[in-house]
């Protein structure tokens, strides 16, 4: 098995799912965003490999299936080199196709929520064709997963190529990288440290939160899935929360002192976003179990323990740009 972005948040998940069914998994990333330490606990296990490579340029190896999951994800990181980013979308891409071609195996594409931009239906459902912004601060990432998307759907008509595409929702859990600034990990970050929490416009925006083990679950099930089944299917968890209630919970589950501080809202920030799954329920009868509190818990006490242990970084973001502040 191929796992693109493996270093990182889902791909390390990935991997530990994957070694655990008995699978052969060779790594490909460039540590962008991700980082040894996510897979440290493998080194040296005979089912695992490693490669430092860019997935924008060609690569040629012998694996039977392929998940793409290469790209940072997080607004901050996919913002600091916009055009690598793209790139990274589109160019991996036709890369890991051209390779799935060749070989004629199943590849998997990370698509994401994103490809709805701010959207005017609610809850999304697979057909709806979003509301994206093609030339805003977000563009790069979005635009780039919509290209990929494209891309996959033309090698399949094409060149009959069998491929899967899994629309993500916001996902959360340990390994994500205390840094990205996104928002469960501020929050959590910021609720350990006592420090402010950072509310973007008034926190009346929703998300959906899912907890990595169900995306995992369903990102192998799309994988099993027969051929008829090539997507886009969202997953995602359909339980809507707004940012404000997010906040609270967290402070909430640590026990912290934090207040909570209103900041600008960054350009283009989605008003709500909630998947409908109801194709992910019919077609891969994949439901996610873990609720937010449990799914938190977890996941503070990972934070927890990478705070106690080294220096952490917490991202502030102001408008659309932004900035780290080591403490
Ligand atoms: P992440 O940043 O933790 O992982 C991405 C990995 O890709 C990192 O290890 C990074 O080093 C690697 N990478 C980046 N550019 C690369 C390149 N050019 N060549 C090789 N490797 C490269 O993010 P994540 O949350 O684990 O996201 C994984 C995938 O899932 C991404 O494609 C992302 O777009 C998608 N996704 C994630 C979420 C989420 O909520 N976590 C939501 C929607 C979509
Ligand atoms: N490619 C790759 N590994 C392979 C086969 C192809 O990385 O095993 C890349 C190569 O860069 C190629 C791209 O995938 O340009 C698309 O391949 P495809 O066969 O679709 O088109 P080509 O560009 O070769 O006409
Ligand atoms: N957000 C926030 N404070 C933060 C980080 C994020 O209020 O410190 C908000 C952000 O404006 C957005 C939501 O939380 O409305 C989710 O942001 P994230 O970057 O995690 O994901 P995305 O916008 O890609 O869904």
């Amino acid at each position: 098995m191929l796992v693109t972005g493996g270093a990182g948040f889902l791909g390390s998940h990935l991997i530990d799912r994957l070694i655990d069914a008995g699978h052969d998994v060779l790594c490909v990333d460039n540590l962008f965003t991700g980082t040894r330490d996510n897979l440290a606990h493998l080194h040296g296990h005979p089912n695992f490999e490693f490669l430092r490579h860019d997935v924008t340029f060609p690569l040629y190896v012998e694996v039977d299936e392929i998940y793409n999951l290469a790209c940072p994800a997080s607004p901050i990181h996919y913002q600091h080199d916009p055009v690598q980013t793209t790139k990274t979308s589109v160019h991996g891409a036709i890369n890991m196709l051209g390779l799935a071609k060749r070989l004629n195996c199943k590849i998997l594409q990370a698509s994401t929520s994103e490809v709805y931009g701010d959207p005017s239906v609610h809850p999304q459902r697979e057909d709806y064709w979003g509301h994206v912004n093609p030339i805003g601060p977000r563009s790069c990432y979005d635009e780039g997963k919509r290209c990929a998307e494209t891309l996959f759907f033309d090698y399949h008509r094409q060149h009959r190529l069998p491929i899967k595409v899994a629309r993500i929702f916001n996902t959360y859990g340990p390994r994500m990288h205390p840094a990205d600034g996104r928002v469960v990990s501020n929050f959590i970050m910021q609720a350990l440290e006592g420090e402010p929490i950072t509310l973007y416009g008034d926190g009346s925006q929703t998300r959906s939160f899912c907890y990595v083990d169900d995306l995992i679950d369903g990102f192998l099930r799309l994988m099993d899935s027969g051929p008829e089944v090539t997507g886009p299917v969202n997953l995602g968890n359909p339980r809507e929360f707004t940012v404000r209630q997010l906040a609270e919970k967290i402070i909430e589950l640590t026990g912290s002192r934090s207040t909570i501080v209103e900041a600008p809202l960054p350009q283009d920030d989605p008003r709500q976003r909630q998947p409908d799954i109801s194709l992910a329920r019919q077609v891969l009868g994949w439901n996610p179990t873990v609720s937010l509190e449990d799914g938190l818990v977890t996941t503070i006490a990972y934070f927890a323990g990478l705070a106690s242990n080294r220096p952490v970084a917490v991202t502030k973001r102001t408008g659309s740009s932004a900035a780290t502040a080591a403490i």
